[in-house]
């Protein structure tokens, strides 16, 4: 049977009007210009896809024909409906500051690139596209997040009831790197420091009510791996209430990472159906 094609995601350029280190490791640009007529309020909590050529340049007409751009994916932590402008947040790992050259094995295509753009850089990206939905009519809830997803984070939470109950659970290199989170009185934030234990350990530890809780989780693909498990099988949460995604992969670019997401996802689609 013919599959239904997504439409053609065509590239937008934008422009860097601003570049700010927001935390230690969390550096805040802002990107307005002609492309930014694409995006709106709703923009918000969805995703884009940055584009560059195989050796780190953002001028992508330099492609040779035929050859796909290097993507990465972020968040769009907000839009400023005055100024037509939007902001992500790329937290900074540790190839964001390595000097040379840049290959596809190697990467850090879009830390390289954010730490260092100025004012006036144009940017091509692809987007802003949604992410998936968690169920928010449980009544207990448990969202787990790294760095990378601090902003995914944000836009959950504020989908959130009023009178949820329940965990959010952020792991971040140094307290400083804590952005300001909207909770409701009932739900505890637990902060696990990455370099002091790991997240899913983190998770492990908490008194969690499992009675019609739904889970969000984005993180790396080991840790989110673990705490998927945990969750689905120890703690037998039904995986219709849950969302998990791996946002990045330790020692794995996201042109590898895609591919275990995939294989990943193929593997626990099959022990689903082994266990109907
Ligand atoms: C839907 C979605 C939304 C995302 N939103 C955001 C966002 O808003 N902000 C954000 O910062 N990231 C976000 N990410 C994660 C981001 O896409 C990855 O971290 C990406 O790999 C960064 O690209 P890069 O070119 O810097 O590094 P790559 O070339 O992909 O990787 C190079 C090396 O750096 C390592 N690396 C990559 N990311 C990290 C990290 N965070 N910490 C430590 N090591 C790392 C890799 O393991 C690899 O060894 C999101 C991912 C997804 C799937």
């Amino acid at each position: 049977m013919a599959q239904a094609m997504r439409p053609k995601m065509s590239p937008k350029q934008l422009t860097v009007v601003g570049n700010e280190l927001i935390t230690p490791n969390m550096i805040r640009l802002t990107l307005g210009g002609e492309g930014s007529q694409h995006f709106s309020q709703e923009s918000a909590g969805q995703y884009v896809k940055f584009l560059f050529t195989a050796d780190g340049s953002t001028d992508i007409s330099t492609l040779p024909e035929g050859q796909k751009p290097m993507m990465r994916t972020f968040t769009v932590s907000g839009y400023q409906p005055d100024a037509s402008t939007i902001t992500i947040d790329v937290a900074k790992h540790e190839l964001a500051e390595l000097d040379g050259v840049i290959t596809p094995d190697i990467g850090g295509y879009a830390s390289r690139w954010a730490v260092k753009a100025q004012v006036g850089d144009v940017i091509s990206l692809v987007g802003p596209r949604p992410i998936q939905a968690m169920p928010v009519d449980a009544e207990h809830f448990l969202l787990v997040a790294d760095m990378t997803a601090q902003t995914a984070l944000q836009g959950k939470l504020a989908l959130l009831p009023d009178n949820a109950k329940g965990h959010v659970v952020l792991d971040v290199p140094t307290k400083a790197d804590l952005q300001p989170l909207a909770l409701s009185e009932s739900v505890e934030l637990v902060v696990n420091i990455s370099s002091e234990s790991s997240l899913s350990n983190c998770v492990k530890a908490l008194e969690l009510n499992t009675e019609n809780l739904a889970v969000w989780c984005a993180c790396e693909f080991s840790e989110m791996r673990t705490i998927r498990s945990y969750i689905t099988s120890d703690k037998a949460v039904d995986r219709k209430m849950c969302y998990f995604s791996s946002y990045w992969k330790h020692g794995v670019t996201e042109d590898g990472h895609k591919v275990l997401k995939r294989e990943d996802s193929m593997a626990l689609e099959e022990q689903v159906a082994k266990a109907k």
